[in-house]
């Protein structure tokens, strides 16, 4: 297609530009400046004298744009990432803290139920021996057997006579 066509093209599907390309003005044509975004960046005229346009976005600027957007995308998704390990870190801190509280819930328990045990062992003996023997069996060693010692011979006898 050569340019005389693309140009008549532009102008068909185009809209006049208001205010025109800089090489339009200056030539004086501005009420000839149609662009069509569609087919081209240049205007129909530019087309047709294949000038460089001033509608005409260059590769460059694009290619400014679009390592801008790059970078953006990029720090966006670091961002991203920064605020996820920070989430996980809390939630993983959360979780270590509830542990510990059940950790703690834990020992106090048993600490409870080895004080209950304790207690348990005490009213038993107490209802086997009452209150004062148990004070005395805290004191001496319970592996005693005292029914079983053998007295020295005499012993009893000696006794029942001084009372
Ligand atoms: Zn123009
Ligand atoms: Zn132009």
């Amino acid at each position: 297609m050569s340019r005389k066509l693309f140009a008549d093209r532009i102008v068909l599907e185009g809209l006049v530009m208001a205010p025109s390309c800089r090489q339009c003005r200056s030539a004086g044509c501005a009420d000839r400046c149609t662009l069509s975004a569609r087919l081209s960046g240049r205007c129909s005229r530019c087309v047709e004298r294949n000038n460089k346009c001033s509608f005409l976005v260059s590769v460059a600027d694009f290619a400014s744009l679009d390592r801008q957007r790059s970078k953006l995308r990029l720090e966006i998704r670091k961002a991203k990432e920064v605020q996820a390990k920070a989430l996980s870190e809390q939630l993983r801190n959360e979780l270590l803290l509830e542990s510990i509280d059940k950790r703690e819930k834990a020992l106090f328990d048993r600490g409870l139920e080895a004080v209950e045990a304790v207690e348990q062992q005490e009213a038993e003996m107490s209802d086997l021996f009452g209150p004062s023997v148990l004070h005395d069996a805290a004191t001496v060693s319970l592996d005693v057997d005292w029914f079983g010692l053998d007295f020295p011979a005499g012993t009893v006898e000696a006794l029942q006579n001084n009372s």
